[in-house]
């Protein structure tokens, strides 16, 4: 969890508004704080609309950031996510961060960092790869959608696909793809998956770098509320290394966790 004395809530001017695909957009806002802060992994809470509905703020990942500005990758799946997908350049929203905790980078040492995303986990991954490289790390995208239209490859390259309906790249799961390519990957030194899509995915990737003796970390989805470990909304369980169940608020606690920890 970041400091909590560099967390501010301030109105950022939304400076870009760039559609990437039918449903998902780069929103690009000024806030020099929050990107003076920011690592990669955490989120931001933002309040999308200045009228009562929607209530809550919408959490998202930090897609990118530069000196002043942050990018965020909003895909519209409803009420809020529309409001900003829809926001004009110009207007402002408000703005909660940096929150979470961050991917570890700098622990157990890797030469080359898979990053493994499915739709719309692409969000936290340019930033993620952006500061990999700068640290010198090699990195590798595996990037997987249902076709190949949801495809979001917003990234420095080095890209391979998996579709499920094979209109892009390997037909079949990021897991599949991974898979597919670990004896290759193998070759180029000691590998850490870094991932984030939707929950079933990970779940499923969990289990495979378990099985194949691969660091992993995930970051987590669920339904948030305050974002700073009020609500208690986003309670999830993980599994202690000693076998015991505990619950983490994933807005504090989270939402990057070590796949050893998952619950499948
Ligand atoms: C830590 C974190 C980071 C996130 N980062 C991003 C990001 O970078 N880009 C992005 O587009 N989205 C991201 N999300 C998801 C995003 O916050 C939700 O899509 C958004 O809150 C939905 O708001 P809405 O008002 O549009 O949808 P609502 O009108 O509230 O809901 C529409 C439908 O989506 C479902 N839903 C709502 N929230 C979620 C959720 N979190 N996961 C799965 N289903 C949900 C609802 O149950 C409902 O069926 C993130 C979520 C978390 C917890």
């Amino acid at each position: 969890m970041p400091e909590t004395n560099s967390i501010v809530d301030i109105r950022a001017t939304i400076v870009r508004n760039r559609p990437v695909s039918r449903d998902v957009s780069i929103i690009t806002l000024e806030c020099p704080a929050i990107a003076l802060a920011a690592k990669p992994g955490n989120f931001v809470n933002v309040k999308v609309s200045s009228a009562t509905q929607p209530l809550l703020r919408r959490p998202f990942s930090i897609h990118d950031v530069s000196e002043s500005e942050i990018e965020l990758m909003v895909k519209s799946i409803g009420s809020g996510t529309a409001l900003l997908s829809d926001a004009p350049e110009g207007s402002s929203v408000m703005v909660l961060g940096p929150l979470g905790n961050s991917f570890d980078i700098s622990g157990t040492p890797f030469d080359t960092a898979i990053l493994v995303s499915g739709g719309i986990g692409s969000a936290p991954m340019l930033f993620l790869e952006k500061t990999l490289a700068a640290k010198g790390k090699k990195v590798i995208n595996l990037i997987g959608g249902r076709t190949k239209g949801d495809l979001l490859a917003e990234s420095l390259g080095n890209c391979r696909f998996a579709t499920d309906d094979g209109s892009e790249g390997l037909r079949g799961t990021v897991i599949d793809l991974l898979e597919s390519e670990l004896a290759e990957l193998r070759k180029e030194g000691s590998l850490k998956v870094f991932a984030c899509g939707p929950n079933p995915m990970l779940k499923a990737l969990a289990r495979f770098c378990r099985e194949n003796s691969l660091p992993c970390d995930l970051s987590l989805e669920s339904v948030m509320g305050c974002g700073i470990g009020i609500c208690y909304g986003c309670s999830v369980e993980v599994m202690d290394p000693a076998g015991s169940i505990r619950t983490i608020l994933l807005c504090r606690e989270g939402p990057v966790i070590n796949a050893e920890l998952l619950v499948l």
